[in-house]
């Protein structure tokens, strides 16, 4: 699977003057990172929301977004088959740490319902979380709330993996196993990512080719 970005511009429609808050061009192959970094305000999130389809009012987008051949750009985000994963872990409170993967899953046609706690076990027990599935989100660390998040992201099945700042809540100790970790899940599965960071570090454990935005 590949993600490519053709041309693709976000405007801010209440700023003056025509120029885009940012513009790319890119072509992320299967198993690749690709990290975008600019500063606070640069329209980082704005273009990952434009990639999943949630792009809102003041901001409008131009340019083409394929997965493989397949333009994108018209599809609800429920069709797009992107998965984000955000700096806030954003798990559901009111669910335990199972029903929040399963939450995902139910939106991937290749897991039976039947298999779905199976499947999840396996998965939790994988990122070293085995037997958490009925604790309650709250009671776990940030760190362990924060590979959760990723389970969800990659329960859903997607084609294509959007981080924004996914690392920059963590205390300073999580945050080097994270990113090792969460970037051997993405090279494993070869999905083509798209990260935006404002940390070098990142950028460069991500260890896939580096935009640097100018700044604004
Ligand atoms: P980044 O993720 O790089 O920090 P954002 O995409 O969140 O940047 O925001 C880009 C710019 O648009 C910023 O200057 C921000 O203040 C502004 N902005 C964000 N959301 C809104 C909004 N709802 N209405 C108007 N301006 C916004
Ligand atoms: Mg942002």
């Amino acid at each position: 699977m590949t993600l490519k970005l053709d041309n693709l511009a976000i405007y801010n429609k209440n700023s003056a003057g025509k120029r885009p808050l940012l513009e790319v061009n890119v072509e992320i192959k299967a198993g690749e990172v690709v990290s975008i970094m600019g500063p606070s305000g640069s329209g980082k999130s704005s273009l990952l929301n434009a990639i999943a389809g949630q792009l809102r009012e003041p901001f409008k987008q131009t340019g083409c977004i394929y997965l493989n051949t397949a333009l994108i750009d018209d599809l609800p985000p429920y069709k797009r088959k992107i998965g984000v994963l955000y700096q806030d872990p954003l798990l559901f409170e009111h669910m335990n740490v199972g029903e929040n993967i399963a939450f995902a899953m139910v939106q991937n046609k290749q897991i039976a319902a039947s298999q779905r706690q199976t499947r999840i076990a396996a998965m939790l027990e994988s990122v070293g979380l085995a037997d958490m599935a009925t604790r309650p989100v709250h009671s776990l660390s940030g760190g362990q709330q924060a590979r959760v998040a990723l389970l969800r992201t990659l329960a859903a099945s997607p084609s294509a993996v959007l981080l924004d700042e996914p690392f920059s809540k963590l205390d300073i100790n999580t945050r080097g196993q994270m990113r090792k970790w969460v970037f051997e899940q993405l090279l494993k599965r070869q999905l083509p990512t798209l990260m935006v960071t404002h940390d070098k570090q990142d950028a460069i454990a991500a260890g896939g080719r580096i935009i640097e935005l100018p700044p604004c």
